[in-house]
C-alpha cells in the first residue's frame, strides 16, 4: 500500500481537516472524565506535525453511538477539555449540534496558522454513518486538505473518512501509516518463520483471519474459546467448554487446508478447568484428554503455553489475535500472559491485533516491547482478513 502521507502535503497556511479516533472510553465514576487517553495520545504526532508546519488543524471524530442526533451524553467536551489542558490557548473547541453550520464556518475561518480546533461528534449527524454526500460536502467546505488518521474506523465508509476523501486532496496520518506499513509488510512479504497465534471467544469471529493467514504463515497456534470447537471436531471430550457445533465441519476443513498449505496447526495439549467463569473459583490443570464432562476449559495450561512460547521464540514474524483464555479473570489469565511475555522477549516483528488482545498486552505492561499493537479492533481484524479498508482505499496513492 503506497498511500500519500502528511509529509507529502504542503500544509503551510492551509486548513487541514483531520479525522482522528477520539472514541475514548469515558469514566463511569467521574462524569466528563476520560478513562483511558491512549487514543488521544496516539493522534498527537500527526496533530503536532501539522501544527508545527503551519497548518490550521481542524479535528473531527465520533464518540460512542449518538445514533444521528445531538445528544450531550456523547458530546466531545471531555476530549476538548483534555486538549485544552494539553495545548492551552493554541486549542479551540467549536461545537455545534449540527457539527457544521454557519457559525462553525466563521470560527474556522478565524483560525491562525498552527492553531488546533475540534468539531463536535460527527455521529450527531445521521448522514455520517451512511456516507451522506451533503454532510461530506459540508465538512470538506471547511478545509483545503484532508488527512485520515483514524485507523479504528477505517473499515467503515463514512462521510468523515470516505466522503471527504473523495472531495479534498488527501493523505494518511502517521498512525495509519504505521498500521499499514507494519501489518501490510507482515501480510505481503513477511520474514519466515511466520507464526500466528489465534484465540478469543469464537471460531465464527475469526474464520476470515484464519483463511487469509493460512496461505501465508508457517505455524498457527490456536488457543482461547475457539480451540474447543476444533478439539471437539477431532473427537476430544471438551466438557462444558465453549462449542460452536455448526462450525465443527469448518474446523476440520481448515485443518485440511492447513495441511495442503504445509501449515502446522497446534492446539492446546493441557488446559485450566473450572465449574464456572468467576473470580475465586477452584481451578485445576488437566491434560487435553482429561476434561471432565461437567467442567469448562477457560485457559490453556502451562505445557501448552511453553509449547507456544517455543514456537514464538524461533519466529521472525508473529501475528497475535485473540486471548488464550478468559484473561479478564486472574485465574484464567496465565496462558495469555505467558504468550504476551513470549512476544515481548522475541526478536521477531511482533504484531498484536484485536481490541481484547491489545488490552491484554496493556494489562501485562508489555506494550512497549511489541513492534506494533494495532489501535483498531474491528479494523485490524478486517486488515488481517486481507480486506480492503474503505477509509484507507479512499486516500490518494503516492
Ligand atoms: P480480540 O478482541 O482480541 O479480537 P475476541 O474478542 O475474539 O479477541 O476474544 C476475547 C474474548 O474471548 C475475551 O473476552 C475472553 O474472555 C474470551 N475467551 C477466551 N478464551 C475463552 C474460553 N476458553 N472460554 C470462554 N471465553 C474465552
Ligand atoms: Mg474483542
Amino acid at each position: 500500500m503506497n498511500k500519500k502521507t502528511v509529509k507529502d502535503l504542503d500544509v503551510k497556511g492551509k486548513k487541514v481537516l483531520v479525522r482522528v479516533d477520539f472514541n475514548v472510553p469515558l469514566s463511569k465514576e467521574e462524569k466528563g472524565k476520560i478513562a483511558d487517553d491512549t487514543r488521544i495520545k496516539a493522534a498527537i504526532p500527526t496533530i503536532n506535525y501539522l501544527s508545527e508546519n503551519g497548518a490550521k488543524v481542524i479535528l473531527m471524530s465520533h464518540l460512542g453511538r449518538p445514533k444521528g442526533e445531538a445528544n450531550p451524553e456523547f458530546a466531545l467536551k471531555p476530549v476538548a477539555d483534555y486538549l485544552e489542558n494539553f495545548y492551552g490557548g493554541q486549542f479551540r473547541f467549536i461545537p455545534s449540534p449540527e457539527v457544521v453550520d454557519e457559525k462553525v464556518k466563521e470560527e474556522v475561518s478565524k483560525l491562525e496558522d498552527g492553531q488546533i480546533a475540534l468539531l463536535e461528534n460527527t455521529r450527531y449527524r445521521a448522514e455520517e454513518t451512511k456516507n451522506g454526500e451533503e454532510f461530506a460536502k459540508e465538512l470538506a467546505s471547511l478545509a483545503d486538505l484532508y488527512v485520515n488518521d483514524a485507523f479504528g474506523t477505517s473499515h467503515r465508509a463514512h462521510a468523515s473518512n470516505v466522503g471527504v476523501a473523495s472531495i479534498l486532496p488527501s493523505a494518511v496520518g502517521f498512525l495509519i501509516e504505521k498500521e499499514i506499513e507494519v501489518m501490510g509488510k507482515a501480510l505481503e512479504s513477511p520474514d519466515h518463520p511466520f507464526v500466528s497465534i489465534l484465540g478469543g471467544a469464537k471460531v465464527s469471529d475469526k474464520i476470515g483471519v484464519i483463511e487469509n493467514l493460512i496461505t501465508k504463515v508457517d505455524t498457527i497456534l490456536i488457543g482461547g474459546g475457539m480451540a474447543y470447537t476444533f478439539l471437539k471436531a477431532m473427537g476430544k471430550e471438551i466438557g462444558q467448554s465453549l462449542l460452536e457445533e455448526d462450525k465443527m465441519d469448518l474446523s476440520l476443513e481448515l485443518m485440511k487446508k492447513a495441511k495442503a498449505n504445509e501449515v502446522e496447526i497446534l492446539l492446546p495439549i493441557d488446559v485450566v478447568i473450572a465449574d464456572k467463569i468467576e473470580a475465586g473459583v477452584d481451578t485445576e490443570i488437566v491434560d487435553i484428554d482429561s476434561i471432565p464432562e461437567d467442567k469448562e476449559a477457560l485457559d490453556i495450561g502451562p505445557k501448552t503455553a511453553e509449547l507456544f512460547a517455543d514456537k514464538i521464540k524461533d519466529a521472525k514474524t508473529v501475528v497475535w489475535n485473540g486471548p488464550m483464555g478468559v484473561f479478564e479473570i486472574k485465574e484464567f489469565s496465565n496462558g495469555t500472559n505467558e504468550v504476551a511475555k513470549a512476544l515481548a522477549e522475541s526478536e521477531a516483528v511482533t504484531i498484536v491485533g484485536g481490541g481484547d488482545s491489545a488490552l491484554a498486552i496493556e494489562m501485562a505492561g508489555l506494550k512497549d516491547k511489541i513492534t506494533h499493537v494495532s489501535t483498531g479492533g474491528g479494523a485490524s481484524l478486517e486488515f488481517l482478513e486481507g480486506k480492503d479498508l474503505p477509509g484507507i482505499t479512499a486516500i490518494e496513492d503516492k
